[in-house]
């Protein structure tokens, strides 16, 4: 059962989905193939098709010994998402999917196309045990952890239809992915570090796509963000602060109680010093709640106070949630907010609202089943 109303760290015990090929690392596969009786290199090959010819019916891999194929997709090909249904807008640029997984779970993805680049926002958990109220996502609670394989094939689905040409604008690529969309990836480190490297190795272990073009945002788990600095990699690290004082933001974000807003920053500043990468916060303006101007001067003080030039602001227009009595900043106010950051010397943009009418934008995943 979900959990809702509470912090929830630990997944509920579940079935685990099937082991896929984008669950393993290269020399995995090859070890998973041999198990199965085969040629080592059939590894590569079903690789190649996955990651590079985007398929994933064994049938069209016909470089694969007829004999084989069904004994080698059966157990490294297991299909994962099933699509429940698209909802489109902007004419086609932005698609949300919501899938079903394996286990009846559901999730969601937003592919949002933009004049040179096409961003993957995928989820990392059915739903989220983090129980930020402005969020809908965390409403119902955590239903389990998703797989590194469930997470990589959320792009794997986008990269297929953008090379298909079926959505508007024509062909194209995935570009970039945040993992954005259900779920807190730092909840489910291993999965998700195993999707980045999925999405990240080069073509035909990987994706290929470029790790500066991925993003994993984060609540503020203080030791994984830490871990996360450990990797070595050049991800961007966003962080939902959303208040810069903990009186305020223990009730918008409640894992503050655990990991206070100086031990989060300070964190954030160790994953730039470490990959040069400059960390983006994202801050939700709710109206009369924590848009005010002095809030804005903290926040320039507080991230000023660890340095300059190594942090971005992403201030995010409040999306609507069922439920919630909170609503956006008024446009003046926003306004107001941004400038005084940037009077701080902080390089602010304010995030697009991509999605909102299909409920797709930031904080409106919910995958309520149809
Ligand atoms: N759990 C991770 C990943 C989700 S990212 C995290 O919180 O960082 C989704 C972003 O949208 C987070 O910054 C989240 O705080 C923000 N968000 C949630 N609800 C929102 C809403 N109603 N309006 C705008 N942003 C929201």
């Amino acid at each position: 059962m979900p959990v809702a109303g509470q912090l929830t760290f630990a997944a509920p015990r579940r079935a685990k989905p099937p082991r896929h090929l984008a669950d393993l690392s290269p020399d995995e596969r090859r070890a998973a193939v041999a198990d199965l009786g085969e040629r080592p290199f059939r590894a590569g090959q079903l690789s190649t098709h996955y990651f590079d010819h985007l398929l994933d019916d064994p049938q069209q891999m016909t470089d694969v010994p007829a004999a084989s194929r069904s004994r080698l997709g059966e157990a490294l090909l297991p299909p994962l998402l099933t699509p429940v249904r698209h909802l489109d807008c902007d004419g086609g640029l932005t698609r949300k999917t919501v899938w079903r997984l394996f286990d009846g779970a559901t999730v969601e993805s937003v592919l949002m196309r933009y004049p040179g680049r096409v961003t993957m926002c995928v989820s990392s958990q059915a739903g989220c045990g983090m129980n930020c109220p402005f969020c809908a996502t965390g409403q119902a609670g955590l239903t389990r952890n998703m797989s590194a394989g469930e997470i990589v094939d959320q792009v794997v689905a986008g990269a297929r239809w953008l090379r298909s040409g079926e959505l508007a604008g024509g062909t194209g690529r995935v570009s970039n992915v945040v993992f954005m969309g259900m779920g807190e990836p730092l909840a489910n480190y291993r999965a998700v570090v195993g999707a980045v490297r999925r999405l990240t190795e080069p073509l035909p272990d990987g994706l290929g796509i470029s790790q500066r073009n991925v993003t994993v945002s984060t609540v503020g788990l203080v030791p994984a963000m830490d871990r996360l600095t450990d990797e070595g990699f050049t991800v961007t690290l966003a962080v939902s602060l959303h208040a810069a004082d903990d009186e305020l933001r223990d009730t918008l974000v409640p894992v503050n109680t655990r990991w206070k807003v100086a031990e989060v920053l300070d964190a954030a500043r160790r994953y730039f010093d470490r990959t040069g990468r400059r960390v983006s916060i994202e801050y939700a303006l709710i109206r009369d709640i924590n848009d005010q101007a002095w809030r804005a001067d903290l926040l320039g003080t507080e991230l000023n106070r660890r340095g300059r030039g190594w942090v971005h602001v992403n201030p995010i227009p409040l999306n609507p949630t069922p439920g919630s009595k909170w609503t956006a900043s008024d446009p003046r106010v926003e306004r107001t907010f941004v400038e005084r950051l940037r009077a701080h010397g902080i390089p602010t943009t304010v995030r697009d609202t991509r999605g909102r009418e299909i409920d797709g934008a930031c904080g409106q995943l919910a995958a309520v089943s149809p």
